[in-house]
């Protein structure tokens, strides 16, 4: 079924229980890797926060939660390069074990960029957890990058906390542009 968000057309690429599956995996290892860890986990705004939430329920081990926001689509179809920092973490986060959690890694610049910063303020460790990543976008080698819900190709997707002109994040599944 073919949806429109303002000027384009999307049809579904991924479902809502895809992705609950994908979570549940995700958080099992989690619950594994961090257990006794107090784990933080960090959401990058605003395209996170279902995926975050999906996440965190079905984290079981004892967690903290904080965000911070970041943007660098500022409403079109592709990465305009700029970061613009929106929010910065509020928490103390040396010493800390981070899980960021991320919308949709694309060319990776946002992610490079984000974690270089945090990695200054001397967490004893960081990962990366990425709803979406396009592999044949990616410019960065991100090492921290360890979990990955789904794969796609270099396309325009939206839903499941995605917009597109700040439309779409409540759609259910993931959906991608029909061109
Ligand atoms: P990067 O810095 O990796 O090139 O881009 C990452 C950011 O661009 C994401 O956090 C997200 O906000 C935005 N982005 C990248 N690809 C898409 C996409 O296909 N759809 C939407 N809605 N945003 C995207």
């Amino acid at each position: 079924m073919k949806i429109k968000i303002a000027d384009l057309e999307f049809e579904q690429l991924i479902t809502y229980e895809a992705i609950q599956s994908r979570v549940k995996q995700i958080a099992r290892q989690l619950n594994k890797d961090y257990e006794n860890k107090n784990p933080m986990l960090v959401g990058v705004l605003n395209g996170c926060f279902l995926f975050m939430a999906d996440i965190v329920k079905q984290v079981t081990i004892p967690c903290e939660i904080a965000f911070t926001k970041l943007s660098s689509y500022q409403g079109g179809v592709s990465s305009t390069r700029r970061i613009r920092d929106d929010l910065d973490l509020t928490v103390n986060i040396e010493g800390r074990h981070i899980i960021l959690i991320e919308d949709i890694v694309d060319t990776g610049n946002t992610l490079d960029y984000l974690v270089a910063k945090l990695k200054q303020r001397h967490p004893a460790s960081i990962i990366v957890c990425a709803m979406l990543v396009k592999p044949d976008a990616l410019e960065y080698e991100l090492k921290e990058l360890k979990h990955i819900a789904f794969e796609i190709e270099n396309e325009f997707v939206v839903g499941y906390g995605l917009d597109y002109m700040e439309m779409g994040r409540n759609l259910k599944g993931v959906y991608k542009r029909i061109i």
